[in-house]
């Protein structure tokens, strides 16, 4: 049956979506937030509640049935515009909005297993068909929960999605090796549900491609080779010569680690140590390196700006770059250009909460201001196929399960 273009809602949320750059800690439902402060104790939080937002929680308490539903709901919806609008005047509010506000609720294993299965339930409503969910759990562990009772509690609320998934770890760009050496170690600990290991944070402050985290970069890729790489980068600037020229160097510096470890045990600290030679090499070396050379394994956590980015998987957060300020407006941004120019994008939404929507939102803004039609979005769905962590055979039937759906419109 031919689908009356544009697509409505509905049928654009019925169809399947593959995501690839989505922050646990950015997409709670605001509602379970006020439940989970509600029992941390409002007064708690540095940045204070609203009046008017907590008035009408409180009031909820005391009515019953449909009334006590309709008053939460709207309170919530305050509340959520209430930390939008705190976010979105800068990146430091941004910043502080998750401190301040979500992170004080992500501290125990309940909590963060509930608010992981939400996000589950919340995407299998979007049509999500597979999804690669990232978090970083060093920032968890704030009141006595070790990492691994971090990725416990989140593997058990990712058990509830009704599609594929993997995790995704993230190190932090004011981190150190010490950390970054943690975090690679869980990636290859719990490598049967982590896909990913990334680098994100704020790229002004501590901007490029960082050495400490290239060497658990290559220690990841060296003792668990089906986990992938993604950097957050070309979102607030633009990468120097010399990230670029780190980004191409990345898959020499991982063929060079293999050929010194070739025929020799992997324990980790000779990994480690060879990575660490690697990469000290390479930076004094760098500019041996092309920078215009256009490949790489390495994918791109947003990597928007410019006309640099080769032919490296995209992780575009269109309306996440609206409201952290680095674009005007939807209409200015440049992911249709790129998705033109034969770029390979994949489209996202970062989280839910700060953005104000789901995938289904950002396919709908691309319909309305670009005027994608089902093959723009089969296209961007086949490349976050084929660049993420998934097996095989998980891919092949996503591949099928796309084609089929967006086949039919
Ligand atoms: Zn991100």
């Amino acid at each position: 049956m031919k689908r009356h273009f544009p697509l409505g809602r509905r049928t654009m949320r019925s169809l399947p979506k593959v995501m690839l750059h989505e922050h646990l800690d950015c997409s709670l439902r605001p509602r379970t937030m006020l439940e989970l402060w509600q029992s941390h104790g409002f007064e708690k939080a540095q940045i204070g509640f609203p009046a008017d937002v907590l008035s009408e929680w409180n009031k909820a308490a005391t009515v019953a049935g449909v009334n006590r539903r309709k008053l939460r709901t709207s309170a919530a919806a305050q509340y959520q515009d209430f930390l939008v609008g705190f976010a979105s005047q800068s990146l430091a509010n941004y910043v502080k909005a998750i401190v301040d506000h979500v992170l004080p609720i992500m501290q125990s294993s309940s909590n963060l297993e509930r608010i992981t299965r939400e996000r589950m339930e919340d995407a299998t409503a979007d049509g999500i068909a597979g999804l690669e969910l990232r978090f970083a759990p060093q920032l968890h562990t704030f009141s006595g929960l070790s990492l691994d009772n971090v990725m416990d509690s989140v593997i058990s609320g990712i058990k509830y999605a009704t599609f594929p998934t993997k995790l995704i770890l993230c190190v932090l760009r004011h981190e150190n090796a010490d950390m970054a050496r943690r975090i690679a170690d869980l990636c290859v600990k719990y490598q049967r549900y982590v896909g990913v290991f990334d680098l994100a944070a704020d790229e002004r402050a501590n901007p490029g491609v960082l050495k400490w985290w290239l060497k658990a970069a290559l220690y990841v890729k060296m003792l668990a080779p089906p986990i992938a790489v993604t950097i957050h980068l070309w979102e607030t600037d633009e990468p120097t010569d010399q990230d670029i020229s780190l980004l191409r160097g990345f898959d020499i510096m991982l063929q060079e680690v293999t050929r010194r470890l070739r025929h020799k045990q992997l324990f980790k600290d000779d990994v480690w140590r060879v990575a660490h030679e690697v990469v000290e090499e390479m930076f004094a070396t760098f500019n041996a390196i092309d920078a215009d050379a256009d490949s790489g394994l390495m994918r791109i956590g947003h990597g928007f700006r410019g006309n640099r980015q080769g032919n490296r998987l995209l992780e575009i957060c269109p309306t996440s770059n609206v409201v952290t300020g680095q674009v005007v407006s939807f209409g200015d941004h440049p992911i249709d250009r790129l998705h033109r120019e034969g770029k390979r994008v994949t489209v996202s939404t970062d989280g839910t909460l700060f953005t104000e929507v789901h995938l289904t939102d950002e396919y709908l803004k691309l319909q309305e201001h670009f005027g994608w039609k089902p093959a723009d979005f089969l296209k961007v769905n086949l490349t976050a196929v084929e660049g993420s962590s998934f097996s095989l055979r998980t891919k092949a039937r996503l591949r099928a399960q796309l084609k089929r759906a967006y086949g039919r419109l």
